[in-house]
């Protein structure tokens, strides 16, 4: 039995990891659970599973908390992310925190040489050579859930990572791929929810609908991977059918398919390198889908995109502004106070005057995370 602990389990991929933990009742067992501040949604949760281990994001949330349950665990903050990471009965953590929030807790849950399950992709952009060099260091693997990572994973079984020749990862072109950047002037939060394929959190919509989503998962497939960004390629799909693909040395190319549902990479994560049975995801149905397409990335019409690159090709602190960047703005759209087209000006200014530090440690990656948040703020008064 695999004692689990999940961060951010009141969230789209957590609410997911759920429904596969209670299709394997043998197999895996919910021993701690971290969720930010939405009791309402985490109640019935710790009912159901009653985890021996709860952190919530704050104090306050911890307080109200204690007042709806009896439970003698209840951890706050990143110090409780922590205490959830580490903890001696724990042998997978999933990470399915929103942000670069996740970042201490994941490096300390490799220290403790734990499984980990990653769909925190922000973690790796802000600070991917701290954990790979950690992951390497303790001989721990990092198991990808976002859908792409994991579909590279699956082509790259058993195969050296000499032989390969590029990545190409799918980009579906979220809510916003067929409107011109004109269009974009004036579109509402609602829409920019409204994601054709994929229902997920609010913040990843969002960055599937600038585009920024596919730059963070760019990053995040250098780190995982060791390949260089020239290597990397990005390409429209609209079907989210072929989740990525592999081209080889020898040109050959490997895909992975399969619907579009987030439960089979969260499930492979959890059973690697076994796989069982999903019965709750529909099989993939070729006849009734027909016809798979392909188009070119357009940069100038995506600019996160280009601007992920850039940073990511630039590295060291870069891509931890680009993140801290993106997060701050993109909340600052789903609380309506900056237009859409606004969040790839604010980033593109905050990477503009960043004089990049190269190797960045973790207390220089936290201050900068939070200096770019501040900043970003302070373009509204
Ligand atoms: P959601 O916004 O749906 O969920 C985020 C989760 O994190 C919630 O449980 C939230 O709690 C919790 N949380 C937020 N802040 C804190 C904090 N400070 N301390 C503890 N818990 C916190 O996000 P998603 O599930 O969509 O995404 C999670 C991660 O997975 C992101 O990095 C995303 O990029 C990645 N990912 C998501 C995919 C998807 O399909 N959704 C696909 C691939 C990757 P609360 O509910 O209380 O706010
Ligand atoms: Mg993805």
């Amino acid at each position: 039995m695999k004692q689990v602990s999940l961060l951010g389990a009141t969230g789209s991929i957590g609410l997911q990891t759920l429904e596969v933990l209670r299709l394997h009742k043998d197999e895996f067992s919910l021993y701690a659970m971290a969720f930010g501040k939405n009791i309402d949604k985490a109640l019935p949760l710790i009912e159901e599973f009653n985890p021996a281990i709860i952190v919530v994001q704050d104090e306050m949330t911890k307080d109200k908390l204690e007042k709806e349950v009896n439970h003698s665990r209840i951890f706050s903050g990143s110090g409780g992310l922590i205490e959830a990471s580490v903890a001696d009965s724990v042998d997978v953590v999933v990470n399915a925190v929103m942000g670069s929030i996740g970042l201490p807790a994941t490096l300390k849950a490799i220290e403790a040489k734990k499984s980990i399950a990653i769909a925190n992709k922000e973690t790796l952009v802000t600070a991917g050579h701290l954990v790979m060099d950690a992951a390497r260091k303790h001989g721990v693997e990092l198991l990808p859930v976002d859908s792409e990572h994991s579909a590279i994973y699956q082509c790259l079984n058993g195969e050296s990572s000499k032989d390969i020749s590029k990545l190409l990862i799918t980009a579906s072109g979220g809510s916003f791929r067929d409107k011109t950047r004109d269009q974009l002037k004036g579109v509402t939060v609602e829409d920019a929810l409204n994601h054709p394929n994929w229902s997920m959190g609010a913040k990843i919509t969002i960055d599937s609908a600038s585009m920024m989503n596919k730059g963070l998962e760019v990053i995040e497939a250098h780190w995982l991977f060791g390949i260089p960004y020239d290597q990397i390629h990005v390409i429209l799909h609209r079907e989210s059918v072929i989740h990525s693909m592999v081209e080889f040395v020898d040109r050959s190319v490997m895909a992975q398919l399969g619907t579009p549902d987030m439960k089979v990479p969260i499930q492979y994560a959890l059973t690697y390198p076994d796989r069982m049975e999903l019965p709750i995801t529909e099989q993939l149905n070729l006849e009734q889908i027909a016809a798979l397409h392909f188009e070119k990335m357009d940069f100038e019409r995506f600019p996160c995109l280009r601007m992920a690159y850039e940073a990511g090709r630039e590295g060291g602190s870069m891509t931890t502004v680009l993140n801290a960047a993106n997060e701050e703005a993109v909340q600052l759209f789903l609380e309506g106070r900056i237009d859409f087209l606004d969040i790839e000006y604010l980033i593109e200014k905050e990477l503009s005057k960043h004089q990049v530090i190269h190797s960045p440690d973790l207390s220089t990656i936290l201050s900068i995370d939070k200096r770019t948040r501040e900043q970003v703020r302070s373009h509204l008064k």
